[in-house]
């Protein structure tokens, strides 16, 4: 057995002056479904025991708690039960919505329907309500794709929020697909969430030139993209997710996109921090997943401030 090196370094970047207010951790990550590193991803660059379920398991397990999120919302999970056991011991409780067809099923010895999952510490927070939403195309027919709302009280000072964690249709030529998804869930909020700050969390499939990105920028619900503050322009990271694919004729294709995101309510909530991306020559040339790193997306994790 080889040692395992560390994991890619990560530092948080203040994008507020401290103030001292009580502030809520939240991450976002697509956590890559351990099926799918078996089947379709054809990551032909990464080492094969770096993505054997028993060395990922650890290097998964590290990520997520490493900065001690109060709340993560991730996607692609299909070993739910492994997480709720494993942060069930460190404090954490956690709910599941698999995708109603999740594509992780057609491999051999998968561990089953992949979907989106959010834990959180108990000791921090107690979970009101939660609801599973399957995401709808326009014409109002149900889609593959799904998402969790959840609405949280901080024991610390009362406050009351909701998070909401998505998985948008994947793969280029369903941009529209994406845009009507992310409409209905926006209908949905809007209709749920009244006057309390929301945050929404989500592996949206989409670079920020897409109409998704376009229609929460306008939304009346109010939200801003909390990783615009990472840059002193106010524009999204470069990437979120970068790999290398094999493709049947065997070839190689690199996707480098930012299509991760973490939305709050502009007038209710503000960004005290967000964690930077790791550099080019860090993350290294075969790209994600790796050995130092157990996904191909980044994890995003934000420190929030509850207000008005
Ligand atoms: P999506 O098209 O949204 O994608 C599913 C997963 O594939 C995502 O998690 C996505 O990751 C990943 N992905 C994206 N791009 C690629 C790529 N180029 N190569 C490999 N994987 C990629 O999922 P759907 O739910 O719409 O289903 C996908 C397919 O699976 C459909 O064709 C469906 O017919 C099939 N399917 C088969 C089943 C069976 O045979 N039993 C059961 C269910 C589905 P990311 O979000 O990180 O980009
Ligand atoms: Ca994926």
């Amino acid at each position: 057995k080889r040692s395992l090196p560390s994991l890619l370094a990560r530092t948080f970047v203040n994008t507020a002056e401290e103030n001292g207010q009580q502030k809520l951790r939240i991450m976002q990550w697509n956590i890559l479904a351990q099926a799918l590193t078996q089947g379709d991803d054809n990551f032909i660059l990464c080492p094969p025991a770096a993505l054997q379920w028993d060395n990922r398991q650890l290097r998964v397990i590290e990520e997520l708690v490493r900065f001690s999120p109060n709340i993560m919302c991730l996607q692609e999970v299909d070993m739910f039960q492994f997480l709720k056991d494993t942060l069930g011991q460190v404090g954490y409780e956690g709910i599941f919505t698999p995708k109603p067809s999740s594509p992780c099923t057609k491999f051999q010895n998968n561990m089953g329907s992949d979907g989106c999952a959010v834990f959180y510490q108990t000791d921090k927070l107690e979970l009101l309500s939660h609801d599973s939403i399957n995401l709808r195309e326009k014409d109002e027919e149900e889609t593959n794709q799904v998402a969790i709302l959840c609405k949280f009280r901080l024991k610390s000072n009362q406050k009351v929020f909701y998070v909401s964690v998505c998985h948008l249709k994947a793969k280029s030529g369903y941009a529209d697909l994406r845009h009507q998804q992310g409409k209905y869930l926006l209908k949905v909020l809007k209709k749920k969430v009244e006057a309390y700050p929301v945050l929404i969390c989500g592996d949206f499939n989409a670079h920020p030139k897409e109409p998704v990105y376009a229609e929460f920028i306008k939304s009346d619900l109010g939200v801003t993209s909390a990783y615009s503050h990472l840059s002193t322009k106010g524009e999204e990271p470069n990437y979120t997710s970068w790999k290398i694919r094999g493709t049947p004729d065997g070839q190689k294709t690199e996707s480098c996109k930012t299509i991760d995101y973490i939305w709050y309510s502009t007038d209710k909530a503000s960004v005290a921090a967000v964690l930077d991306l790791p550099l080019p020559e860090a993350i290294g040339e075969a790209r994600l997943p790796s050995f130092t790193y157990p996904s191909d997306h980044f994890s995003l994790v934000s420190d929030v401030v509850l207000n008005k």
